[in-house]
Order: structure tokens, then C-alpha cells, then sequence
């Protein structure tokens, strides 16, 4: 079972993540977008560290659902909403139990990369975040580890394809050859819960 501690955990290690890896999720939006996607990961997840660290939640979903809020109100990017519904959406579904289940935490996200994906309009294929973390969640039932292996797949695949979303789509065919930004971050995301669940 996985306590609220946990999730505290696997967000602080996606801040430390993000921070050691900014400057390159910000070089690889500066190939197909405006050259700010580390800035702004940076600023979410340090408010998401501070948030945690000021008042802890003492429940799973509360440290999703209050990671969440911090996302959309300090991020201006397209990438603050959605990350912020990612983590939101996935801690509604869990609910207020103060200890969930491994697949319960994978039915949650599940919900969460929906919500991602409504939000956003984007299908996998589509060169976003959302070519990361479809994948992810649908090998978690394989485990952490494979979720893990899932995702950087899932970035590194994006490499190829044309963006259809975001503002790398504005450049069209020029987006090809260009590892999607959002896609590269979520893959951290996943990588930071493996790690922590490991
Ligand atoms: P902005 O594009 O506003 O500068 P960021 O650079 O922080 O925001 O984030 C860009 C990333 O957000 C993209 O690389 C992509 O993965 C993701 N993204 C953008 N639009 C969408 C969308 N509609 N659905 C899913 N993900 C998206
Ligand atoms: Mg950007
Ligand atoms: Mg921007």
C-alpha cells in the first residue's frame, strides 16, 4: 500500500529531477517551441516542493490534488494546466483513502491522463506529453519498472512524428526529427515514481 508520504516523495524526486534536467527540456523547446519548457517545469515543481513542504497532506489524493493546484496557478505555459490536470484529475480519483493500492494508484492515473488528454484534445501520435504517458500507464501493469521503460520509449518515439498540438505544431513538417519537450518531462515523471516505488 502507498501512503501519502510516498506520492510526497515521488514529487520531490520529479523537483530535484527537473531541476538537474532544465536546461535540456528547455534546448528541446527551443527547437519546436519558445524555448521555456525547463523554466517552467522548474517553477511548477519548486512551488510544488515548497507546498509540500510548508503544510504535507496527510492523504495520497491530497498530495496530488494540492501538487495539482500549484501546477496551474504558477505555471503560465500550456504545460501548467495539463500537468496540473494530470496530477489533479488523478488525485480526485483516489479519493480520501489515506493508504491506496498499487493498482488503485494505476486506475488513478489512468483517470488522470484521460483528463490530460480531454483537456489537451491530443491522441497519442500526436508528438505531446500524451505519447509518454499513454504508454506508461498501460504498462503499470507490469510494474513500475516497465512503466518506466515505457515512457522513455514513448519520448524517444515522438522524435518522428509531426506535432499536431501545441505550439509545435505551428511548424509543421519542420517538427519532425525534434524530441517533443512535454513528452521528455513526463518521461522523468514516470521515471521519478519508479524510482521512489523501487
Ligand atoms: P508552451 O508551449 O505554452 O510554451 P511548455 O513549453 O511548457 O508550454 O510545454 C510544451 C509541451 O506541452 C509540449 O512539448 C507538449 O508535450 C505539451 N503540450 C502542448 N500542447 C498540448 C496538448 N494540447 N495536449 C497535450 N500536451 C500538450
Ligand atoms: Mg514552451
Ligand atoms: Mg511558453
Amino acid at each position: 500500500m502507498r501512503d501519502a508520504e510516498f506520492v510526497r516523495r515521488w514529487l520531490l524526486a520529479m523537483a530535484a529531477s527537473v531541476d538537474q534536467e532544465a536546461d535540456r527540456l528547455t534546448e528541446l523547446d527551443s527547437a519546436i517551441g519558445d524555448a521555456d519548457h525547463g523554466v517552467n517545469m522548474r517553477r511548477g515543481f519548486t512551488a510544488v516542493a515548497q507546498s509540500l513542504a510548508a503544510e504535507p497532506p496527510q492523504t495520497p489524493g491530497a498530495v496530488l490534488t494540492t501538487a495539482g493546484r500549484q501546477l496551474i496557478s504558477k505555471v503560465g505555459g500550456a504545460s501548467g494546466p495539463l500537468y496540473g490536470t494530470l496530477l489533479r484529475a488523478t488525485g480526485k480519483a483516489l479519493g480520501e483513502a489515506p493508504r491506496v493500492s498499487d493498482a488503485e494508484l494505476r486506475e488513478a492515473l489512468a483517470t488522470g491522463v484521460a483528463a490530460v488528454a480531454k483537456l489537451g484534445g491530443a491522441a497519442p501520435g500526436d508528438k505531446t506529453m500524451i505519447d509518454t504517458l499513454t504508454p506508461a500507464v498501460e504498462a503499470l501493469t507490469d510494474g513500475y519498472a516497465a512503466a518506466r521503460t515505457a515512457a522513455e520509449e514513448g519520448a524517444l518515439a515522438t522524435v518522428p512524428l509531426r506535432a499536431r498540438k501545441g505550439r509545435a505544431s505551428y511548424l509543421g513538417e519542420r517538427s519532425v526529427g525534434h524530441q517533443d519537450p512535454g513528452a521528455t518531462s513526463a518521461a522523468l515523471l514516470v521515471a521519478a515514481l519508479a524510482r521512489t516505488a523501487a
